[in-house]
């Protein structure tokens, strides 16, 4: 069955991505390499920069295929 969501998290937010929804926009690659890297696999490390600059790369996201929450509060935030 294919992967309809994905997650990756560094222990303090969680990142999800949705590949059925991207629109490959490239805004997240383009935005933060360190961290959205499509050359690797996984392609999401979020060791490569801070929770903020996360959160602000996430939120840029055009289609909604990026989100993430805090783990800390288990909250949805939309991104
Ligand atoms: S910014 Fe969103 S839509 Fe664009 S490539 Fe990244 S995940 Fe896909």
């Amino acid at each position: 069955m294919p992967l309809d969501t994905l997650k990756y998290t560094n222990g303090e937010v969680t990142v999800v991505w949705k590949p059925k929804t991207c629109i490959h926009s490239t805004l997240c690659w383009k935005g933060l390499i360190s961290v959205f890297d499509p050359r690797v696999k996984p392609w999401v490390n979020l060791q490569g920069a801070s929770t903020e600059a996360i959160i602000e790369q996430v939120s840029k996201c055009p289609s909604g295929a990026l989100s993430y929450y805090l783990n800390e509060e288990g909250k949805k935030v939309d991104g």
